[in-house]
């Protein structure tokens, strides 16, 4: 950028928060990346409520609209490990419906809050009965109440949505450039599915990477998921094990991924330990001021492992699905006091005005 920093506005008024979503940047990173090797990361907590899948809530409440489907003032529900809670919460506020989320409590404290202070009730489900013990409760309350079920993990207006933004936006800002390499997880796979999709019509030289966790490898282990006529699955995947990533890889394979893993709509798929995604998370916000979660620090620990092993000139984008925010009661922040610690005391004792009375 020149100096001095000089921004001129959108050049647009909006009418709503919801006409804000998508359109994210894509920011170069240079830490840990050879120098002749471009690595940019596609910062999804620029949506409004600081997400990827905020995409996916306008989405699925627009759709149903269009089909009729939802009737004004008639309660939305779905079975949501946060992020498409928050982002359902805020697009529902906006739109007037009341939203009821139900959440396995092993999901972080502060999405319950969010979503309950965006207007929303959460329901909570045992840890011990995974993402398919909440789906099936929200499938309970949807039937029981006559509400409107989001079905995130199988309603075409995932990757749709993806295909229609996600991709557009890639193809855009790498109009006219190299895109060696595009690096992504999966939730429910709509962006996988939805970006995979176009990016295969249109920039077929692209290598899509594929990734999970190291200690729930789904896809690798090539063991059918079952399913129920509707496509919800019938039971709990035998490679699943619970895992550090939040929001990747629940305990089955859900159908909006199945399809693009059926077309190998991926080149390589890499695992990567929720650890190291952890550490690349720390690394994104301490030495490049990029803060996201551990999916965000996970995806980019495989790009970087790309990055490092391809040759001189190759351009390499990856996902950041949210903001690292979202994880303050989570292991990301394990070891970030709340009080000084031995240095800041000393640092504190080190001038005479202003020490804290212990
Ligand atoms: N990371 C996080 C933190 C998420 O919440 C999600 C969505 N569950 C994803 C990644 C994956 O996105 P998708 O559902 O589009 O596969």
């Amino acid at each position: 950028m020149d100096y001095p920093r000089i921004t001129k506005g959108r050049g647009r008024l909006y009418e709503s928060i919801l006409d804000t979503i998508g359109d994210t940047p894509c920011v170069r990173v240079k830490t840990n990346v050879p120098d002749d090797v471009r690595l940019y990361v596609k910062a999804e907590f620029f949506n409004p409520a600081s997400s990827v899948k905020d995409r996916l809530a306008i989405s699925i409440i627009e759709e149903a609209e269009h089909d009729g489907l939802l009737k004004p003032g008639q309660t939305v529900i779905e079975a949501t490990s946060g992020n498409t809670g928050v982002g359902l919460a805020m697009v529902c506020a906006a739109k007037g419906y009341p939203f009821v989320a139900t959440m396995p409590t092993s999901v972080s404290i502060e999405r319950r809050k969010l979503m309950r202070f965006l207007g929303a009730q959460v329901v909570l489900t045992p840890k011990a009965d995974k993402a398919m013990g909440c789906y099936n409760k929200a499938v309970e309350l949807a039937e029981a109440n006559g509400w409107f079920l989001a079905r995130q993990f199988e309603t075409d207006a995932n990757a749709k949505i993806h295909e229609n933004t996600t991709a557009r936006e890639i193809l855009a800002d790498f109009a006219g450039d190299r895109l060696d390499y595009w690096v992504t997880g999966y939730g429910t796979g709509g962006t996988f599915s939805g970006v995979a999709k176009v990016l295969r019509a249109e920039r077929p030289e692209t290598k899509i990477v594929l990734s999970e966790p190291a200690n729930a490898q789904l896809i690798q282990s090539g063991h059918e998921q079952q399913r129920t006529a509707d496509g919800s699955p019938a039971a709990s995947h035998p490679a699943f094990e619970p895992h550090m990533i939040q929001g990747w890889t629940p305990d089955f394979i859900p159908s909006v991924l199945q399809e693009s893993v059926d077309q190998k709509r991926f080149d390589l798929l890499v695992p990567i330990d929720g650890q190291q995604g952890i550490n690349a998370s720390k690394l994104l916000a301490q030495q490049e001021g990029i803060f996201t979660g551990v999916s965000g620090g996970s995806t980019f620990a495989v790009a970087q492992g790309i990055a490092n092993q391809a040759e001189p000139g190759t351009v390499i984008l990856c996902m950041l699905p949210d903001t690292g925010e979202r994880y303050l009661s989570s292991p990301l922040f394990e070891g970030v006091g709340e009080d000084m610690d031995e240095a800041e005391i000393a640092l504190s004792q080190s001038t005479p005005g202003f020490h804290l009375n212990e």
